[in-house]
């Protein structure tokens, strides 16, 4: 056995004193010796270890599969296997929330936890269960490759939040699934920050490709020939291979059953895409014109779309006024714009199809004998908090996602301690804790939070600028403690811009760029293109634009703004993941240069403020470091008094537990609640355990 001194505390309930200096040295003890995981009671705290952990295998599998929490080294797979137990035993809902920042291990967490619900089930080997297990796994690398890309902070960022339902039948097999999308970053598809790519598929599809595709599809592998995805100048990254990343995320294409057409279809949304970055304009005498009309001969190809009807979307627009419908032509500036929304406009319904076949190969069978009384896991990977030099409005939504997200723990961990104790009557005294409510009601208060000031800006179409809209969140927004702008303290550097706002996150300061705002909030993409899209020959395309169906006279309900369908999301996530039983994993990122072996001690010590480690640490041992119902705490202790071994038969397991208490003289430290048993000190636990060690 490794002493404390060695490897640290598995829990961090139980140090000898709970500070922050105490916590962060576990931590580091704890890494330095490859242990990357920590529990605080039931959450698992994971530290990236930057490398590959010999510690995922199938012996590791059995050790865990069907153990209590405190029967092994803390381990994610115990996390997973809690989860999957209270499901099956008693068909309840779980969900496992995995939250941190961005590079701090949230999808690869999400993968483990999948590789292991996998392998503990379907144990009979039955064809429709493998199927599901098979179509779970697969769809990973699809949608890394359509929704993943390196940014300045992870090589294989989550760009999108993803929270997958997995059904299981009452025999606790898996039988199907369901997956939410959220808010996948789009602009990302026209612009690239120094150093970052765009999505993995463009990439893997010019490196992975037979030249009879790349034929087909007009195009070529320099990456530099395509300016929408060139603009960061990082096309190869170390860590990524985009040529044999193609080959799986192509035979996951083939497990998921999308048809030959389907894949053809998408390679040539994907290219068309590409190929709309390289059209540019020009102004001949007064009228705009296409400067490369091969270019959008090819696009015209690819979408299936007769090549006038392109040019003439992309150089001007129908607008009614007034029962008139006239045509006006756009100037450079709006040919170009309106280029690019199309182009995300088209990778964004892209994705929607890709997660919608997913969930149509992964669809529980309700016809099925299986689908009668499932119940299901929830697993929640979104992308985490960040911050880079220019923030835009999709940080703004990530980060108040994360916000969010913070908001469920502290309701659901540190609140529901408290009422546990309730619950069990048990005293309970209560710890303090930073509570977050207020930077979400910055976001999203009705009236006065700045969605809704956002919102209120789009509405007054044409008059209002990125400026003005900054103007008035300044003047509303000057006395909240988490909000600040130019005007308000012109002293602090990167406020100087006068285009700067700040929020004061519950992990940090950013500031935002407001340019931007209102027209990524509105989200509009000129009608033509809609009616264009809708007319495509090709099915897969036509189907994602349903409301090009709609005449140009019709008038149309205003849609809502991005920023609202994000918030209204956000409340149905946290609603759908607060009515099942929670287990967390908390993700922390030991340093920004993707070592395993430096503990940036200033960065760790900022995340484990932020995340409210500590007190969460303190909620539960002011509380008390152990509880567990009767009978649990009977069958692994029972060996320790002659009253109870083999088998207590005087009495309920409650009865049974005291006499072992009595007989150890624990009975100070130890509060008997209605069904649980609460220990107070680490060191009775200790004494409980070596007495068992002993025998
Ligand atoms: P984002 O919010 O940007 O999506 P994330 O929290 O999902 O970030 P990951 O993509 O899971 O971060 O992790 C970043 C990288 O860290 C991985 O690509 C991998 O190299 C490494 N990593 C994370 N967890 C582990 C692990 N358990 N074992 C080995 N390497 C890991
Ligand atoms: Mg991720």
């Amino acid at each position: 056995m490794n002493t404390q001194k060695e490897v640290g505390v598995g829990d961090f309930v139980l140090l000898d004193k709970i500070d922050i200096e105490n916590v962060m040295k576990n931590l580091e003890i704890r890494f330095k010796n490859g242990k990357i995981y920590t529990y605080i009671g039931e959450v698992c705290v994971s530290v990236n270890p930057y490398r590959t952990m010999n510690i995922y295998d199938a012996n590791y599998i059995n050790q865990y599969k069907g153990r209590e929490l405190f029967e092994n080294p803390p381990h994610i797979f115990a996390i997973a296997d809690a989860s999957h137990k209270i499901m099956k035993q008693q068909g309840r809902d779980t969900c496992i929330v995995i939250s941190g920042e961005s590079g701090s291990g949230k999808t690869e967490a999400s993968k483990i936890i999948m590789k292991y619900i996998a392998a503990v089930t379907n144990i009979g080997g039955q064809k429709d269960i493998e199927r599901v297990k098979n179509v779970l796994i697969q769809s990973n690398s699809i949608l890394e490759a359509f929704g993943n890309a390196k940014t300045n902070r992870n090589d294989n960022s989550s760009r999108f939040g993803k929270y997958m339902d997995i059904h299981f039948d009452f025999k606790g097999d898996p039988i199907g699934g369901h997956m939410n999308k959220y808010l996948l970053e789009k602009s990302r598809v026209v612009y690239q920050q120094p150093g970052e790519r765009n999505f993995h598929c463009f990439y893997q599809l010019l490196t992975g490709a037979n030249e009879d595709l790349l034929k087909k599809l007009y195009l070529n592998r320099n990456v530099n020939n395509y300016y929408y995805i060139q603009q960061g100048q990082a096309s190869k990254v170390d860590s990524v291979n985009d040529k044999t990343d193609f080959r799986e995320m192509s035979l996951s294409l083939n497990t998921l059953e999308f048809s030959s057409a389907d894949v053809d279809s998408l390679w040539r949304v994907v290219a068309a895409v590409l190929h709309l970055g390289n059209v540019e304009f020009l102004t001949d005498g007064d009228k705009l014109k296409i400067k490369n009309p091969i270019v959008t001969k090819n696009i015209a190809n690819l979408l299936k779309v007769p090549e006038e009807e392109l040019t003439k979307s992309l150089c001007e627009r129908v607008i009614a006024a007034c029962k008139d419908i006239m045509r006006k032509e756009h100037t450079e500036t709006e040919a170009f714009y309106g280029r690019d929304a199309l182009a995300k406009a088209i990778y964004d319904r892209l994705f929607s199809w890709i997660v919608e076949k997913i969930n149509s190969a992964v669809a529980v069978d309700t016809t099925s004998k299986r689908s009668y009384k499932s119940s299901l896991i929830g697993v929640l990977d979104i992308y985490g908090f960040e911050i880079f030099d220019n923030n835009s409005f999709e940080q703004f939504c990530i980060n108040y996602c994360n916000e969010k997200l913070q908001q469920l723990f502290i309701e659901l961990v540190l609140k529901q301690e408290q009422e546990e104790y309730k619950r069990e009557g048990v005293e309970w005294q209560d710890i303090d804790y930073f509570n977050n409510q207020i930077i979400c009601d910055l976001v999203e208060a009705p009236h006065k939070g700045v969605l809704a000031i956002l919102d209120e800006a789009c509405l007054n179409v044409g008059k209002v600028t990125d400026e003005l809209l900054l103007e008035t969140m300044d003047k509303k927004l000057k006395n909240h403690k988490h909000y600040m702008s130019r005007q308000l303290k012109p002293t602090d550097k990167s406020l100087q811009h006068r285009v700067n706002f700040r929020v004061t996150h519950y992990a940090g300061d950013v500031t935002y760029n407001i340019i931007g705002f209102l027209d990524k909030n509105k989200d509009s993409l000129f009608q033509d293109f809609k009616r264009l899209l809708y007319h495509s020959t090709d099915p897969v395309v036509k189907a994602m634009w349903p409301e090009g169906a709609q005449h140009i006279s019709e008038t149309t309900k205003r849609p809502l703004t991005a920023g609202t369908l994000f918030k209204n999301s956000m409340s149905a996530l946290v609603q759908n993941l607060a009515s099942k039983e929670p287990h967390y994993i908390r993700c922390i990122k030991p340093n920004e240069i993707k070592s395993p072996t430096v503990f940036d001690e200033e960065r760790i010590r900022h995340q484990v403020n932020y995340l409210g480690l500590v007190e969460n640490v303190r909620v539960r041992r002011a509380g008390f470091v152990y509880r567990q119902r009767y009978d649990v705490f009977l069958k692994r202790y029972k060996m320790i008094s002659q009253f109870t071994w083999p088998n207590f038969r005087s009495g309920s397991d409650k009865d049974g537990t005291k006499v072992i208490m009595d007989e150890h003289e624990f009975n100070n430290d130890v509060k008997y609640g209605h069904t649980k048993i609460f220990i107070r000190s680490p060191k009775t636990l200790f004494a409980l355990e070596s007495a068992r060690n002993e025998l």
